[in-house]
């Protein structure tokens, strides 16, 4: 999953009569980001309402990740800031992966948190927050052994247009690099029913992009009678009507089969978008990784979505200085590149994290070493991007109307294959293109976007 910190946009407040406000700051990927839209709503309905800053919040919780040591560093430097505001009648609380990975630890580095909650407690989040407005400055949810998932009918959605539905939780492969299956617990799949209830909720509220999360949401299975796989799913999510864009994340390669592709060739509501972590190049790393594929095998999925009826455009994650990984090794990772041509990718230096099993591999890659090859495989494929965007340039592409750049005349959109397309569009009067399908002519491009013309008449 993609890294990203983001300070939620939209600030929700029911009718509170009694006061009670929080801040949520929100770390990680998609997953965190849509876990803190439930939490919010969980919270509104409480009675609390959503507040700009920390400052002004009784109840300040940070949803935090802790994929890259980085993101952990970040959430205790912001506890830190605050330590001096201790029993001023303000309240910590940490949720998510750092919760689940430190646990009661984090009383004793930062004691003015009050609330520690991995994401498999949040089904409890609620009498939690009953707990800790009876005065108990203690509260923990760490229990891993749950069959649950978060569901909630008060999800406050930041985007009124695209929405994400959570369809599995946790994850059963044990990638030695990765704390994901300790934080977040065994896989949970939701029923087919309250997925497909959910999908079709939202299109009634005028979504019309939904995203479906989970870690490996390759291996959702349908836990009620209809038995359903993830791609008969995804299917019959692209045919609820209404719904014009479905997107999925994140694949695993071991669990992504043949019949997700003719899922996806025979539904055009499916966006044409694939990422599909690879990890390595060499064989002999995804071993080492534990990650249950070769090079080859990862290689005849891409040969599918290569050979489609459909143009899909392929993403990836790269991690290069995993623990053995030697130049030839990473010779392989850059060849690889050369023979699939993603249309973009996220790459990182290997971060050893606690309770993961390649902690205690040796032969270990010295930063340095890690930092140059991280640089040489992003120059390598940004020079891969500058060449696939470019061949965008000319045709007409439909893009959702994400945003505006003031500053630059433009609107934002993305394209059903994952672009960002920026484009020019005539003076609309002061109304908002925001939500709206629109088709652009691609005139121009970079390594990361496309820049074009609207042609659609509004
Ligand atoms: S599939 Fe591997 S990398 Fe992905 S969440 Fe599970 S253990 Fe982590």
């Amino acid at each position: 999953m993609n890294s990203s910190n983001t300070p939620r946009a939209n600030r929700y407040n029911k009718t509170n009569v009694s006061g009670k406000t929080f801040y949520l700051e929100t770390f990680g990927c998609q997953m965190n980001v849509h876990d803190s839209e439930k939490v919010v709503g969980t919270l509104v309905e409480q009675g609390y309402s959503q507040v700009e800053t920390p400052e002004e919040a009784h109840l300040v919780l940070y949803n935090t990740c802790s994929i890259r040591d980085k993101a952990e560093q970040k959430v205790f430097n912001r506890l830190q800031n605050f330590k001096r505001d201790a029993g001023k009648g303000k309240v910590f609380g940490v949720l998510g992966c750092v919760a689940q990975q430190e646990g009661e630890k984090i009383f004793d580095r930062a004691p003015h948190v009050s609330l520690v909650c991995g994401s498999a407690s949040y089904t409890r989040f609620g009498e939690m927050l009953v707990q800790i407005e009876a005065g108990n400055r203690r509260v923990t949810g760490l229990s891993l052994d749950t069959e649950e998932t978060f569901d909630t009918p008060f999800t406050r959605r930041d985007n009124p247009h695209r929405a994400y539905i959570t369809i599995i939780e946790g994850c059963d492969k044990s990638c030695a690099y990765c704390v994901v299956p300790f934080t977040r617990g065994p896989e949970r799949s939701r029923t087919s029913e309250s997925v497909m209830a959910e999908a079709r909720g939202l299109a009634e509220k005028g979504y019309s992009e939904i995203q479906l999360l989970g870690q490996n949401v390759n291996s959702y299975r349908d836990p009620s009678p209809a038995g359903w796989d993830f791609a008969t799913l995804l299917a019959r999510v692209a045919e609820v009507p209404g719904i014009r864009r479905v997107r999925y994340t994140t694949s695993h390669p071991r669990d992504f089969v043949r019949a997700i592709v003719d899922a996806m060739d025979s539904n055009e509501s499916i966006c044409d978008h694939v990422h599909l972590p690879v990890q390595s190049g060499s064989s002999k790393v995804l071993a080492a990784m534990d990650r249950l594929y070769t090079r080859d095998e990862y290689m005849r999925r891409i040969d599918w979505l290569k050979s489609a009826k459909r143009k899909y455009s392929l993403t990836t994650d790269i991690i290069v200085g995993f623990p053995g990984e030697t130049e030839a090794d990473f010779e392989q990772t850059l060849q690889l590149l050369d023979e699939v041509q993603y249309d973009s990718l996220f790459s990182f230096k290997y971060s050893p994290r606690p309770n993961t099993s390649a902690l205690a591999m040796e032969d270990k890659v010295p930063d340095e070493e890690k930092q140059r090859r991280l640089l040489i495989l992003q120059e390598k494929q940004r020079a891969i991007q500058i060449r696939r965007n470019a061949e965008s340039i000319g045709s007409v592409r439909e893009v959702l109307v994400e945003g505006r750049h003031e500053s630059l005349g433009q609107w934002i959109g993305r394209t059903s294959d994952n672009r960002t397309l920026n484009f020019s569009h005539p003076e609309t009067g002061g109304k908002s293109l925001i939500g709206q399908y629109l088709s652009v002519r691609v005139t121009r491009s970079g390594p990361n976007s496309l820049v074009g013309e609207s042609v659609t008449v509004v």
